[in-house]
């Protein structure tokens, strides 16, 4: 079972913050939104799927854009993966369902059945298709978060709920 902050955490974080969000925006400043009367969130500072404890210090007293840009940009591959991050988690794309070199070896996310790729992620030039393959989101990373992930490129290293697709695009139309 997923252990959550208790009440008493949680009040002593908002306390802390001083009912504004600790969040960080991409100029490195504070947020700062009050949130006196808005939905805030407690986010793991480290995710508890990677060891990360119910401590105060490990409590961010978080507004909704605040929590959703660090869940989806910033620890995707920490809540889906069981060890420590390393240097194989630091390889990883955003969006991809787990970390990468997680799966089987030599095996890329385009070759993988849940990698959305569709037709016109190839470009078009003189009515054939050609080119590089765009990158795709990734449906396997979907259905776990309910959420669409980041654009994963086609050569990423497969990750461990690789399948193989029965259609693999070449990465050059013929
Ligand atoms: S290998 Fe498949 S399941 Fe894993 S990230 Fe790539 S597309 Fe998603
Ligand atoms: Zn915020």
């Amino acid at each position: 079972m997923r252990l959550e902050f208790s009440k008493r955490t949680m009040r002593e974080a908002r306390e802390r913050a001083e009912g504004l969000c600790e969040g960080l925006l991409s100029n490195g400043e504070r947020c700062n939104a009050n949130l006196a009367h808005k939905p805030c969130h407690f986010d793991h500072i480290i995710p508890a799927a990677i060891g990360g404890d119910n401590s105060l210090q490990n409590c961010a007293f978080l507004c909704v854009p605040c929590h959703l840009e660090k869940t989806t940009k910033r620890d995707i591959q920490d809540h889906l993966t069981a060890g420590p991050v390393d240097t194989l988690a630091r390889a990883t794309h955003p969006g991809m369902a787990h970390f990468a070199g997680t799966g089987p070896a030599l095996k890329t996310c385009r070759e993988c059945a849940f990698w959305n790729h569709k037709l016109y992620d190839y470009r078009a030039k003189n009515g054939k298709w050609r080119g590089l393959i765009l990158p795709a989101d990734c449906n396997k990373y979907r259905q776990m978060t309910q959420r669409v992930g980041d654009k994963i490129p086609d050569d990423a290293a497969a990750c461990k709920y690789f399948e193989q697709s029965e259609h693999v695009p070449a990465r050059y139309a013929k």
